[in-house]
Formats: structure tokens, sequence, C-alpha cells
């Protein structure tokens, strides 16, 4: 990789979520990558998370796709081009056009969004183009459309500092969207009278700066915001002329709505009547009300009636697109908007147009000049891969996302595209549960060598920068596509020779034959050359031509996006559609931890990200624990009648009875048998085709472990034989976890399975063969090659101090001895499980500062620095502080 001769400073934005931070990006002259918050951005100030301030350790080149192949051989572009090219052709002249599928990522920028669109509905004449942003935000782009006729966010994220009240449904902000999760608890701080609602079955970390926690049952927000509608109705809290003016459907819907008692409301939600009843009021006194949704909303069989129940209480009173009142949807993946504005779903069109509306596809084949343009909605996520299982689709291009990870029915995903005839993935990782299955592998630039631009959850366009130059063969997504398109004989139309020319088009679409019409308009852009490009400052949309950038909200007055330009409030339906049962007694919610990104490609290269949750967990309620006799630090089954995981059993009270959270993040690349996905059934809502990964009926039992197990290594080994384990990078090497089932190695040939020793190499180790404990520790000269602590039962060794010691020198016996004791001499702290990823800082050492006196997160900041730096941990620090501060009061 060559880095610029002079340093110089880049802006650009974290390739992570959709809160689109700004970050300051250099390389200096050691040729290290510093990264940092943008203090100029709007979405963050300056500020970062945890994952966004780690950015720099994860672009080194290890596991990197430099080079294109052809089944497993090194190729050239030229070669592997004309065989994508030459194969989907083949396919299309002898099977039609549907018979082959993109299927895309909302990673990708919004340039290379655009041109695989055009290409596959505009040449191809197929809309089988579906993206992984399918399984993270379609719930809301179907509730936007049904209410507002557009895929329009009213409000901004100033908003959340402006309202009097936040309600956050289905949103974990606090490890999900940080920096929004921050801006809320300043604007709090700084206005203690603001309150925060948080509507989640799990009392997640952001509770931390919540009034009210209402533990809900798995879908039952379509029943509380019913209930909430009638409520505002008795109260007199509508907004009469704004519903006469601007609105169609409320009193069906309130009919529907008042069939609903509070006791029956109580009894769907699982909530005390007496905690509706505070909420209700609090919602109906606060004129200034913010509801953020996000995953925990749009992830169900009822996503869209989530959001269109959640939206007709704010049109209902009047409390949208004005300062500090909105409905808002705030999207998972860094530029979900920006392929919803060029149509990468199935069942759009490019510029928000409608693929169902015939003036919409006659405007854009005229604008594209392309021979045809696909007249039908396509094949959605979970139907595209049935289709590539069942032969329909017979040759599919995967770009930037790891679907035998991500998708419901993972195995089922895998099986198809195993079997798919012709498979190509575009990816910057050389080894993922995808990608290893590809006839053609192609390699894409990856952040920090891409140019474009991404919108955020606020209609907030910002430039990606590189400012590290693509390694080996790798090329941008856009090129990869245009070159295919030029192949398969479109070169007339995909003759780019910049993102810059791509994203001057999209905009002039935006603005084609708009007269107000379509919300999505950024024709002010439709000129931008590659100077101007590069000087685009962040915008939000609406920007027509002629238009000054400034802040945009929409419809205070109104202006919907429908035939008579009026929203629609719609009557929903509040039945759950999956329920438990005698064999599949508990409910599986699937989600995301705060310091790695959906399947690990990038965060887990970064050794500190990987010390937060080192391994694939369920968080159990102890009351379910005691019922299925696990115990903490127990290896669970978590099984459906489809497939089974192992994980951790970490036992917690934040856990509603009767439910189990699973992180979505662990792939066969780092757990035996933790790909949370295979577990979910490929169940969708019906408006938005959107899976429901959070309400799945599941079994846990304690797996009979013969031996548990951590090991410490300096290299990665080759195979790991163990029926659990789970491997994650730390300082100097890796660190594992496992647990081995009765017939499974003996302990000394799994040690000498695990660790290369080669000769030279001096072994330790220690046996107490009655109680079960075997510890093996191998050096090369003084430095540590691994250790391995075996026993019967969870192995109590210091994590962070076991990983330390592949930095250490080890000249004497005595220290070698310690290596074997598994935990720091006299004198030394053990830190404890990692907090504070930033500068290291562990649970022991933040509650040793507690016994101490330490009462306040600033307290911890001033005394071990935990906290000051991203204020990720900050939720987890104020919570260790509270428990310590119970325990005393006890
Ligand atoms: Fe990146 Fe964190 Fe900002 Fe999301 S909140 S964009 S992950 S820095």
């Amino acid at each position: 990789m060559e880095e610029p001769q002079e340093p110089c400073v880049v802006r650009t934005t974290c390739p992570y979520c959709g809160v689109g931070c700004g970050l300051l990006a250099e390389v200096d002259p050691g040729g290290q990558a510093i990264v940092r918050g943008d203090p100029d951005h709007p979405a963050n100030f300056g500020r970062l998370c945890s994952k966004g301030a780690a950015l720099a350790e994860t672009i080194g080149l290890d596991g990197r796709l430099l080079h294109p192949e052809i089944d497993g051989r090194e190729a050239g572009w030229d070669e592997a081009l004309d065989l994508v090219a030459a194969r989907f052709s083949e396919t299309i002249a002898e099977h039609g056009p549907d018979s082959v599928a993109f299927y895309v990522s909302g990673q990708l920028l919004t340039e290379d969004y655009y041109v695989a669109n055009k290409l596959m509905k505009g040449f191809i004449g197929s809309a089988n183009i579906d993206t992984n942003s399918r399984l993270c935000m379609a719930s809301a782009v179907a509730g936007h459309r049904r209410a507002f006729g557009s895929d329009t966010v009213p409000g901004t994220y100033r908003d959340l500092e402006l309202a009097d009240l936040i309600v956050l449904t289905g949103s974990n902000l606090a490890w999900c969207h940080p920096v929004l999760y921050q801006r809320i608890a300043e604007a709090k701080e700084a206005r203690p009278q603001m309150r925060v609602v948080l509507i989640d079955p799990r009392r997640t970390m952001t509770a931390d700066i919540a009034d009210m926690h209402l533990p809900i049952r798995a879908d039952g927000d379509v029943a509380l915001f019913s209930g909430l509608l009638a409520f505002l109705a008795e109260h007199d809290r509508f907004d009469s002329s704004y519903v006469e003016a601007h609105t169609t459907g409320l009193d069906e819907t309130l009919t529907a709505a008042r069939t609903l008692g509070l006791e029956a409301i109580a009894e769907g939600t699982g909530l005390s009547v007496e905690s509706l009843a505070a909420f209700y009021r609090l919602f109906a006194d606060t004129q200034k009300v913010v509801t953020v949704y996000s995953q925990g909303v749009n992830q169900s069989s009822l996503g869209t009636a989530k959001v269109n129940a959640i939206i007709n209480c704010h049109l209902a009173t009047g409390r949208i697109g004005k300062p500090g009142m909105g409905p808002f949807s705030v999207t998972g993946q860094p530029n979900a908007m920006g392929g919803r504005e060029v149509g990468g779903l199935a069942n759009a069109l490019a510029a928000h147009m409608e693929i169902e509306n015939p003036g919409h596809r006659d405007l854009v084949q005229r604008f594209w000049r392309s021979p045809v343009v696909a007249d039908r909605p396509g094949l959605k996520a979970v139907d595209m891969f049935r289709a590539v299982g069942d032969g329909r689709i017979k040759a599919l291009w995967i770009m930037a996302t790891n679907p035998v990870d991500s998708m419901p029915e993972a195995d089922l995903v895998e099986e198809a595209i195993r079997n798919c005839p012709f498979l190509v993935v575009s990816d910057v990782v050389r080894e993922t549960d995808t990608v290893r299955h590809a006839c053609v592998k192609l390699p894409a630039a990856a952040w920090g060598e891409k140019d474009g631009t991404t919108t955020n959850s606020e209609r907030r366009i910002s430039r990606q920068r590189p400012f590290l130059t693509a390694p080996g063969a790798a090329r941008p997504d856009w090129w990869i596509i245009c070159e295919v398109a030029k192949c398969m004989g479109f070169a007339h139309a995909f003759a780019y020779r910049s993102a810059a020319e791509i994203f001057a088009e999209h905009a002039a679409l935006s603005a084609f034959e708009n007269d107000g019409a379509r919300a999505f308009d950024i024709g002010a852009l439709a000129r931008v050359d590659q100077q101007s490009f590069d000087r685009m400052q962040p915008f939000q949309w609406p920007q027509p031509k002629g238009g000054t950038p400034s802040e945009t909200r929409f419809f205070s007055t109104g202006g919907f996006y429908t035939s008579d330009r009026k929203a629609r409030i719609l009557p929903v339906c509040p039945k759950p559609t999956l329920r438990t049962d005698a064999a599949y007694p508990v409910v599986l919610n699937t989600g995301r931890v705060r310091d790695h990104w959906h399947t690990m490609t990038r965060t887990a290269k970064s050794p500190r990200l990987s010390q937060h949750l080192a391994e694939p967990f369920a968080e159990i309620h102890p009351a379910d624990a005691r019922r299925f006799g696990v115990a903490e630090a127990d290896i669970v089954r978590v099984s459906t009648a489809r497939s089974s995981i192992l994980v951790r059993a970490l036992l917690s009270a934040r856990q509603l009875p009767g439910t189990v959270f699973v992180p979505m993040h662990w792939t066969d690349q780092f757990a035996a048998r933790a790909r949370v996905d295979t577990l979910v059934p490929a169940l969708t809502d019906r408006h938005s085709g959107q899976p429901a990964s959070k309400h799945v009926p599941v079994s846990i039992e304690r797996f009979a472990a013969a031996k548990f197990g951590f090991a410490v290594l300096r290299e990665r080994p080759r195979t790991i034989t163990a029926a659990y384990w789970a491997l994650a990078r730390c300082e100097g090497g890796w660190r594992l976890e496992l647990a081995l089932a009765e017939g499974d190695r003996d302990s000394l040939a799994f040690a000498t399975s695990l660790f290369d020793t080669a000769s030279g190499v001096e072994t330790l180790s220690y046996h107490d063969v009655a109680a079960g404990r075997h510890r093996f520790a191998c050096f090369d000269g003084d430095r540590l090659v691994g250790a391995l602590f075996l026993a019967s039962e969870p192995v109590a060794v210091s994590r962070d101090w076991a990983c330390e010691q592949l930095l250490s020198e080890h000249t004497g016996q005595r220290g070698r001895m310690a290596v074997i004791a598994g935990r720091p001499g006299f004198g030394v702290v053990d830190r404890g499980a990692t907090v504070c990823s930033c500068f290291g800082v562990g649970a022991n050492q933040i509650a040793a500062a507690v016994s101490e006196g330490c009462m306040s997160v600033e307290g911890i900041g001033e005394t071990l620095g935990a906290g000051t730096n991203c204020g990720s941990c900050r939720a987890e620090i104020r919570t260790i502080i509270n428990e310590h501060r119970l325990q005393a009061a006890e």
C-alpha cells in the first residue's frame, strides 16, 4: 500500500453505522494511519464511538483479496470481467433476464449502487437487485411510502436535542448508534427536564439515560402505539386543523385502535396498566416529541405496521417536521439511505421513483436512454435466495456483503449459493463464509481507498474520500460494475471516468421532470465536476436546482407525496404471528454488540475492539437459567427445529424472563457454530419483505462440556478440533475460548494440535488429574508461543493478563510459572473484562475506583481515563457505579 508523500488530512465519513459521522483521516510520515472525528461535520461535531475511533486498526492488508480469482486461481481483470459478462449474457439469452440477480449492500457507496441498479433495471431488464438493507430498514421504507407517499425521513438530528421527550423504541442507541446516544445524553445533561423513554424487551445500556423503561413483549409495539392513538383521542390531544388539512384515514384508524382496551394492550405488550398510562400521559402532555426507531421495530413480521402505528400518532398530533418533533427512523448501515435513493431495493426505481408507476418507468428509461426498464418488482432478499436455491436464478453477483451469515435460514442460503451455477462475489476480504463459494472473486477497493458519497439517517449526503492507494489489483465497485456492463455491450451508457460523473448523473435524474412531485431532488448538484465534487460539503436533501444548502425538514405544513398531497393515517393489526410453545419456549432476539460490526470482517482485525466481548453469547435471565439448569459461563445450545448453535451463557437480569439475546456477528471464521441466523426463519413482513430477526421461538439447554478451556496463541491455529471454540485477536496474537465434548481429544493431544511446537520450543505443563486441571505453556526463547488452560469448570484465568503475556519477556523460571498459574503475581492488578476499549480499562479497575469513593462517570474518567475518549463505555461505567451503590445499600 502506498502512502501519500506529504501528510495530508482528508475529510471523509465513517463506514459503519447510519449516523454517518465525519472523520479526519491522514497517514503520518511514519506510514501510520490516523483517524479522528471531524469537528465540523454536522452529524457528530468531532465525536466518535469505539468503532469509529479504532478504524485505523482495521485497514491492514492481511486477509485482503488483492487479485481477481477464477475457480481458486489468480486471474487478470480482463479475463475475469469477460467471464462474468459472458456468463451473465449467456444466462439471460437462454433463460431470460429474471434468471440473473445482484445482491448488493448498504456498504456500497451511492455511485456503486447507482450503476448496479442502472445495469440491472435499465439494461438487463430485470428488477432482481436487492440489498442487505432489506434486513435493516425495509419496513421503515414501506411505512414511509404508505403514510407519506415517499420514502422521506421528516426530521434532523438536531431534533433529538430540541425535543422535550424522546421515545426510543426498538433502538439500542448506546451500542448501535453511539454518537446519537451521546448527543441525546449531552442534551439531557444540559436540559435535565428532557425525558427519555426506552421501549425494549431488554434493559440495554441505552436505559442508562432513560427516565422510563418499558420492557415490552416481542412485537407488542403495534398494540402499544394503537393504544396511544386511542389515548390521545380520548384526552383531546389531536391537532384537528392539521389532521383536517393534511391527512386522511384517522376515523377508521381510530375505530380500529379503540377496539383494544387498556387491559388487552397490557396483555399484548406485557406491560402493566400503570406503566402504559404513565407513558401515554407523558406523550400526550409533551408537544415536542421525537420517536426514534430502528431494527427492533423494522426486523419484524409486523415491521411496517409498527412503523405506521408510530407515524399515526405523530400525524394525528401534527407533531412532525417541526423542530424537536417527528417520527425518526435510524438506519443500521452507513449508506442504506443512499441505496434507497438510487433504487437499490428490488421494488423501487432510481431517484425514489416507483417501479409500478408507468410514468416513472417511462421517465427513467428516457433519461437513461436504455433499451428497456424493468416493469415489475424483482425478488426481495429472502425470495431471491429461495430462487437461487430452486434454480430459477442461475447467475448471482454478490457485492460487499456476507449473506451466508446474515440472511435468515443461513444454512439454506449457503446451500443455495454453493449450488448456484455461477456465483460472483466482489469483496475486500479473501475468505468469508460467502466468498469461499464464489466461482469468480473480484477484489474491491476498501474504505479509505474509495471515492464517492453516502447518505446518513438524517438525509445528509457526505463524501467518502480516499486517503490510501488501493492495493494490488483492487478496484472501486463502480468501476467493476461498469466494466462488466461494457463487456455486455452497454459501453455507451457506462463510460464513466469517475465517481463524480456518476454522482452528477444521479443528481440530474433526481431533478429530471421533477416539478416538486418527488421529494428526492438534488438537482443543484447535477452539474458537479471533479473539482466541486472534491470540495463538496455535507448537505441535506432536498437540494433542488437554485437552492442553497440549509437544514431541511418535511411535512410541518403537509405537502405529502400522495395523489392528494395528504398523508395516510392507516389502521394497523396488532397480532404477532409467531408464538413460543412447549418445545421452543423462549423468544430469541438477535442484535449487535458495542464494538463489533456486521460479520466482523473489519472490527475483528482490531485487538482492542475484540476485547469487549470476545466470544458469542446468549444473554439469559437468571430465572430462565435456573429453569434450564444453566449456570453462569456454561456453554448453551440454542436450538430451533432447523438448527442449533453453541454460545456462552451470560446471566443477566437486564433480559426479560422468557427471552434470550444472541448477537449477530459471529461467523464460521471466528467460532465453531455460532451463526445465529441459521436459527432465524425466513418469515417476512408482508409489505416490506423484511425478515423477523427478533422473535424466534427457541429452546435452550446446557451443553455438557467435558472440559472448558482458554488459550492465548501467537499464531492463529490452523485447526481447532473442539466442539465449542471462539477466536479473537489480542495484542500480540490470539485468544481462544474452548469447550471440549466427551470423546474430543485428550488434553495433551489437544494442546499439541493447537501450538506450532517446532524444535527448540520448550513446553511447561501442570496437571491436577483429580481436579481435571491441565495447563500448558510453550516458550520460544524468552517469548511465549502459547498457553492453554483446561479445567472441568469454566476456566478462571485473567484473560487480559494472559493476553499481555504474549508481549512480555519470560526470562526466569518464576515468570514462566506465573504463566502456568494463569493470573498476575502478588501486587499486580487484574484489570478484569475490558470496559473502555480506548484506554484498556477493565471492570475490576472501575469497581476498585468506585470502592475508593469514585461515584461518578466523570470521576472515573479523571481517575482512570475510561470514558473520556469516544464515550461509548460511559453507560457501562454508570452501570458498574450503580451496581456498587446498590450493593453498598443492601
Ligand atoms: Fe461510525 Fe460510531 Fe459514528 Fe456510527 S456512531 S458512524 S459507527 S463513529
